[in-house]
């Protein structure tokens, strides 16, 4: 790992698992991480809403901490079929994903969305990881890297800081495809993100960048080696414990 921040290695579930399954996967990652001596990194799991109670409570007091993988920007009120910051917080998350490339193109989400829900994790005392990338399309027209500057400057919470926020540059078509950029891009990226910050927040330098897409065993060490890479965004290879636990290992 490159830097002196303390890596989060978090793992996506999207809308996989049922509650016996997920309860033994959560149940060995726990066992795995309760066995280290000490564990030099924070793991997060992000099940489906329906499963964060219950994982909350068999990850209490273990390395292992919960998250929501989306939130809507108001506390309560006539919203069927979503779920609040304060609801997830309620039901024992830590932290929430907003602006996952899945709901910004599924759920036509604006950055201006992703910042009011960001705002209310925020409010509701959730750590914000808020998603970024680029499409195809917009990398081979050679505008990553504006494209991330937007979505940076305008998805950002008021009251972010290196405590309550974190972002995930998630490439979207390295997303369940096995494509990933290079370490160059990953490395390109990732320093102007943390440029971008520093005219953005105070502690920009605090906040940590993760990287997303195709992750695995057999590309996480050179992934988190890169410069302001401060620990990933799994999808795919955070549903097993046994393939997960080799991308926590890269960081411990
Ligand atoms: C994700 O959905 O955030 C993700 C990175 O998926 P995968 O690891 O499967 O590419």
């Amino acid at each position: 790992m490159s830097s002196s921040l303390r890596p989060l290695i978090a793992g996506n579930w999207k809308m996989n698992g049922l509650k016996r399954e997920s309860a033994e996967e959560l149940k060995s990652l726990i066992h795995k991480a309760s066995e280290q001596n000490s564990v030099g990194c924070d793991i997060l799991i992000c099940p489906p809403a329906t499963l964060v109670a219950s994982m909350a409570e068999l990850a209490n007091g273990s390395p292992v901490s919960i998250g929501g993988q989306d939130c809507h920007a108001n506390e309560k009120g006539a919203h069927t079929g979503d779920t609040s910051a304060q609801m997830l917080k309620d039901a024992g998350a830590d932290y929430v994903l907003v602006g996952h490339s899945e709901r910004r193109t599924d759920h036509n989400e604006s950055n201006e969305d992703v910042k009011a829900k960001a705002e209310a994790a925020l409010k509701a005392g959730l750590i914000a990881v808020v998603c970024v990338g680029e499409t195809l399309q917009e990398r081979e027209s050679g505008q990553t890297l504006s494209v991330i500057s937007g979505q940076v400057s305008r998805s950002l919470p008021a009251g972010g800081t290196a405590e309550n926020l974190v972002i995930a540059y998630e490439p979207v078509w390295a997303i369940g495809t096995g494509k990933t950029p290079t370490v160059e891009d990953v490395a390109d990226v990732h320093a102007h993100i943390r440029n971008d910050l520093q005219a953005l927040l105070k502690d920009a330098d605090g906040v940590r960048l993760l990287y997303g897409g195709s992750v695995k065993g057999s590309n996480a060490a050179e992934l988190m080696n890169v410069a302001h890479v401060n620990g990933a965004l799994v999808g795919g290879a955070s549903l097993k414990a046994e393939d997960f636990w080799p991308i926590v290992e890269t960081s411990l």
